[in-house]
Parts: structure tokens; C-alpha cells; sequence
């Protein structure tokens, strides 16, 4: 017999369907890890398990469409705050080369656990770091730390094939030849890729960027990907930098260098994509590729604002992302949401996304972008995949007249009441269930020490100095 799961009496519930239906003072019931029913007096059995959601606002869960959970273990390093991404990059590669399973494990239980804690139910990561010598099962533990937190999870398999010896950006010893990237893809893709409805676990494939990997790897990773029915991710377009990169290596622009090696359409989706032209624009938006949008990572980096607005009109599937949490510090998906926001009001004035609209890319968007129509959005038939806001928190005072409003520019107290995923609830009254966050907090405080030690005392670099 299904677990049933009542979630009585919530002040709102936005749905964010078709139609854009918000019920007010209504019940939704869970069967399973499925949406049964949405309205007002649910009628129910003895069995039926009850969450009270008086003054509570409940919304789909939101989706991350990039991150590189590593990351959150060397975030405010003082000797990176200050520079912008080739040289925080060529910094950072050398406390990276120190990471192994363990340091990967509570990393990802950080990153994830945040995102739990911030709205988010789905996330995806693109795991690119792995140093030679160490194992090199590192997305293996990341599926593990997932499955226990009770995260949907859309791994990919991450990649850095061209080295600085041959003119690339990382040094030699974190990068893989491509036999070993392409084999352990599909290793990984047939261990643990589920293509079902409803699937907690689904792999994509993402060869780093085009100054990490060579294009012989980007036109073997899409071809291995469709073969077995999997998406594609990389980033692009993130700084002007990538671009004379792409210009004085290959002689094109980062977006004409990728379709080159067939990377656009419908089963792919690139992280940032900031400098675009507009034909650059008009053409992801005509071909489907999706896009994941990390404002505060951007504006960390100063690496620009991208026009988003543009891209969604253009046609372009666009999710939120928080980006990795070295590029951020934070893991933080309500941070991106109102930063998505107030970005494109800053930039396109009063025609900038409304409130619903933000919130719909960060649901919906990001159910699109990793090809997903059992989540995003509430309704009979869909996933049970909900988070539930405490609307009487004094954030929200005196905001009670629009609750799609008020989530997205109000709601300082960041930290969300109740996360269900997949039916189960796994945040209560704003903490994680399956763990104890000391725990995580404790380990992953010791390991990112080791990390930045050995890395001092290898290369002589003083991390903990300002530059
Ligand atoms: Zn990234």
C-alpha cells in the first residue's frame, strides 16, 4: 500500500500550471512519490499521514541546473575574492587537485544540504575535478551523498581533457585522456542513469569548456550522449576571455566553436551563456538548447549579466542555477531567485520577468532544461516535489497581499520550513532529516582545511592572504 501524505489547510499553494492556478486555503494529496489531488476539504483515510500548513505558502520544488559541489569546500578564500575567472581558476585548480572521495562526499552533503534548505529539490552538478592518482569514482560517492540526503539528483560526468602542454587552462596532473573520460561515462551512465518517470537519478554528460577540453572530446561525448539517450552540458560564454580564447585558438566565437562540434538543440544546455550575440541568441532560442542562468556567480566574477529575458523570448529553455560555491559562496537558490530578478528589472527596466515569471524559470525552466515534465510544477500525475514557506514569519509581515510577490522580494529568513522530495519529507521546521548538520558542518570544515594546507605547502601559495 502507497504512503499517503496530506498537506491540509495551506494559506496558498501557487501551482505554477498552465493555467496558472494558486489555490487558496487548500489541501494537496500525496500518494507514493505522486501528486493524487489539489482542493479544498480533501477527503481522506484513516491511514493518511497530516501536515498542518496553516500560514504556510507551498510551491514546486526548484530546480539547480548548475553547480560543482566540490566547491563549497573552498569558498572565501581570501586569496581568490578579487580576481576574475582564468586567474581564480588557475589559483583554485591547485587546491582541487587535493580532492579524493571523502572530501567529495561532504562537499556534495554541504551543497546539497543547503540546497534542501533554500527550496530547491532537484539539482543537477557537474563534477569535473579529478586528479590523477586519486580515485576516480568521485560522482559515485556524489549519487550516494544524494541518495541519502533524498535529493533528485541529475549528476554529469564532467571532463577536462587539454591541459596547459597543450595550450589549455588546467595543469596536467587534474586532467584524463579521453579514452578514460568517454569510458567512465558510459560506466556511469549504465549504473545509474534512469530514464523512467519519476526517476531520482538521471546522468547528462559535460565536458568542462572549451578552453578545458579538446573538441575531438565535445564530438565524441554528444555522439556517446545520443546514443544512449542522455543531455549534454558545458559552459559557455561566460567572460570575454573565454571569447579571445575561442577566437585566437579555433578562429570563432565560443557558440559557433560549439555547434561546429555539434553542441546545440534540445539535448543540450550550456551554463552562463552572457556574451551572445544577438544572432547567437536567436539561434539557441531557435534550436531549443537550454540555458542555465547563475546570476550572483556572474556578478561575483564580474563576468556580466546575461539576457535572459532575450533568450526566453527567443525560444531558449532557461533554468536557475547557483553555480559553483567557490564562484559565489553560497548554495543558496532564494539568493538567485531574487538576484535573477532584480538583474533583468536592472537591465530591461519595467519589462524586465515579473515575480511569477522568475519563479516559473526556477521551476519549470529548470524541469526543461534537464528534460523533465514529471517536475516543476504542481498538479495531479506530477511528482511530489514541494516546498512549504512559513508565510506568518515576520519577513513576511505587512506582504500577505501577493505571495508570488512576497517570495521573491521579500523573505529575508531564507531557510524554508518543510522540503518533500519525491513524497518524503526530508527538511522539518528548517532542518535536514537524514542527517545532523554538525556533522556534515564539523567534517566538511576539517577536510577543506587539509585541502588548502596541502595546497600552501605544495605550491608556496598563501591562500589565506588577500591579493
Ligand atoms: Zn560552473
Amino acid at each position: 500500500m502507497l504512503d499517503k501524505l496530506l498537506i491540509k489547510n495551506a494559506q496558498w499553494i501557487i501551482s505554477l500550471d498552465d493555467e496558472g492556478n494558486r489555490y487558496q486555503n487548500a489541501d494537496l494529496l500525496i500518494e507514493g512519490n505522486v501528486i493524487k489531488a489539489i482542493g479544498k476539504n480533501l477527503e481522506v483515510e484513516y491511514d493518511t499521514q497530516v501536515i498542518d500548513a496553516t500560514g504556510k505558502v507551498v510551491i514546486p520544488g526548484m530546480v539547480n541546473t548548475h553547480h560543482h559541489f566540490y566547491q563549497t569546500l573552498t569558498r572565501a578564500i581570501p586569496s581568490t575574492q578579487e580576481i576574475e575567472l582564468f586567474d581564480w581558476l588557475t589559483q583554485l585548480y591547485e587546491i582541487w587537485r587535493e580532492l579524493d572521495e571523502e572530501s567529495v562526499y561532504f562537499g556534495s552533503l554541504v551543497a546539497m544540504g543547503e540546497l534542501l534548505k533554500t527550496g530547491c529539490t532537484t539539482s543537477t552538478d557537474h563534477h569535473y575535478v579529478f586528479p590523477r592518482g586519486k580515485s576516480t569514482e568521485l560522482i559515485d560517492v556524489q549519487i550516494k551523498a544524494a541518495k541519502e540526503l533524498g535529493m533528485r539528483f541529475h549528476p554529469t560526468r564532467g571532463s577536462m581533457s587539454l591541459s596547459k602542454k597543450d595550450g589549455g587552462l588546467p595543469p596536467d596532473d587534474v586532467v584524463q585522456t579521453e579514452e578514460e573520460i568517454l569510458e567512465d561515462s558510459e560506466r556511469l551512465i549504465k549504473l545509474y542513469h534512469d530514464p523512467n518517470p519519476y526517476a531520482m537519478c538521471r546522468i547528462a554528460l559535460a565536458p568542462c569548456s572549451p578552453f578545458s577540453v579538446t573538441g575531438r572530446l565535445m564530438e565524441e561525448t554528444v555522439v556517446l550522449a545520443r546514443k544512449y539517450g542522455v543531455i549534454c552540458h558545458t559552459h559557455l560564454a561566460e567572460t570575454k576571455d573565454e571569447e579571445n580564447f575561442c577566437l585566437e585558438k579555433f578562429g570563432m566565437r565560443p557558440f559557433e566553436y560549439m555547434k561546429s562540434l555539434g553542441w546545440s538543440g534540445e539535448d543540450i544546455w550550456f551554463a552562463h551563456s552572457i556574451h551572445l550575440t544577438d544572432d547567437e541568441i536567436k539561434e539557441i532560442g531557435e534550436t531549443r538548447s537550454g540555458v542555465a542562468h547563475c546570476p550572483v556567480s556572474n556578478l561575483k566574477l564580474s563576468s556580466g549579466i546575461a539576457r535572459i529575458k532575450d533568450l526566453v523570448d527567443a525560444g531558449a529553455r532557461v533554468g536557475l542555477a547557483v553555480d559553483g560555491s567557490a564562484s559565489n559562496d553560497s548554495s543558496n537558490m532564494w539568493a538567485e531567485l531574487k538576484t535573477a530578478y532584480l538583474l533583468q528589472k536592472y537591465t530591461l527596466g519595467q519589462k524586465g520577468l515579473s515575480a511569477e515569471e522568475t519563479l516559473r524559470m526556477a521551476c519549470r525552466g529548470g524541469a526543461e532544461v534537464l528534460g523533465r515534465t514529471d517536475i516543476g510544477y504542481l498538479a495531479p500525475g506530477m511528482a511530489a516535489d514541494m516546498v512549504l514557506i512559513d508565510f506568518t514569519d515576520i519577513a513576511f509581515a505587512g506582504a500577505q497581499h501577493d505571495p508570488v510577490a512576497a517570495i521573491v522580494t521579500c523573505g529575508d529568513s531564507q531557510v524554508v520550513d518543510t522540503t518533500i522530495v519525491n513524497g518524503k519529507v526530508v527538511v522539518r521546521d528548517g532542518k535536514l532529516l537524514a542527517f545532523n548538520e554538525d556533522f556534515i558542518a564539523t567534517n566538511a570544515n576539517r577536510v577543506s582545511a587539509r585541502m588548502v594546507a596541502a595546497a600552501a605547502k605544495r605550491t608556496g601559495i598563501d591562500y589565506l592572504k588577500s591579493n
